[in-house]
């Protein structure tokens, strides 16, 4: 679809709300939790790359909850984030609580399928805001009332194109334009969408939409949008307003990449992120 420039467009002047930099007083547990759902043992690459661009982008402490047969996998890849084994929905649920996670990540290589389905609705039942990725949104095609009804406006969805008309095909077929289709999925769905792409649109499910062209076709490449839901969600976990918090982590990545160039790959980004909050704090002198 064709984007027009109205509404807010998405620059650092127009959010309220952001993390705060740290300060003397400052504890990691302050800085939110935030727990990242790992894939099984052939697909753990996706949920690292969210979980480190989660500790960059400021939370505190970082856990990927691992299904028990990937846990050496994830363990021997993983230094500052954490990583605990769970077997079964009410494991997954008991790792969840044990953490007294702020924010969850689930979908970058979760698997598509009831098992996944089954993961997303029972975190829906506990407090973290979740950020829904990936396979976390393909996994509902067809079923997308089952997991509309029990969002909530705090959390957030991050489809690309592909995964948005799995979940909204009347409104990837509807003669309108990416503004329109992201203000009626988010309305619908009920929560934040942040519909991907060489521009990002960002819909509150107000109506509200910021639309975000600070990017580079540099990112078209592996894992970038498992960075981004693990910027989002470190947001989240910090308490920031889920669409400022999408704001922002949309913004910051697209940045990350512009300073990272072309050539770069998914952790090239990650690492680019501390550069691009220092140019994020010069713009809005907090
Ligand atoms: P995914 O498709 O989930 O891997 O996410 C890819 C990420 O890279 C999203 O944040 C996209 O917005 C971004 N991206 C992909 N292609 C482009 C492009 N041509 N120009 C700018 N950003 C892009
Ligand atoms: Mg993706």
């Amino acid at each position: 679809a064709e984007i027009e420039p109205v509404g807010d467009y998405n620059t650092p002047d127009l959010w309220p709300d952001l993390p705060t930099r740290p300060d003397r007083q400052t504890h990691k547990h302050g800085r939110g939790r935030l727990a990242v759902l790992s894939g099984g043992p052939s697909a753990t690459g996706a949920a690292r790359l969210a979980a480190q661009a989660g500790l960059r982008a400021g939370s505190g402490l970082v856990t990927v909850l691992s299904p028990k047969n990937a846990l050496l996998v994830n363990a021997q890849s993983l230094s500052e984030v954490m990583v605990r084994g769970f077997d079964g929905v009410e494991g997954f649920l008991a790792g969840l609580d044990g953490l007294r996670a702020t924010a969850a990540v689930l979908g970058p290589g979760a698997g598509v399928g009831e098992g996944t389905r089954e993961l997303v609705i029972a975190a829906l039942s506990r407090s973290p805001a979740l950020v829904l990725d990936a396979d976390a949104l393909t996994s509902f095609e067809g079923e997308t009332d089952h997991l509309f009804s029990h969002l909530r406006p705090g959390d957030v969805l991050t489809p690309h194109a592909g995964e948005f008309a799995r979940l909204f095909p009347d409104l990837a077929e509807a003669p309108i334009n990416k503004i329109e289709a992201a203000r009626t999925a988010a309305e619908r769905a009920g929560c934040v969408v942040v519909f991907k792409g060489p521009d990002t649109v960002i819909a509150a499910p107000d109506g509200r939409v910021r639309v975000n062209t600070h990017a580079t076709p540099a990112l078209a490449t592996a894992g970038t949008g498992d960075v981004l839901a693990g910027i989002t969600g470190a947001f989240l976990a910090q308490g920031t307003d889920a669409f400022d918090a999408a704001s922002a982590a949309v913004w910051l990545h697209g940045d990350a990449g512009l300073r990272a160039g072309e050539g770069l790959i998914a952790g090239d980004v990650i690492a680019a992120l501390p550069n691009s909050f220092a140019a994020l704090r010069r713009r809005r002198r907090t």
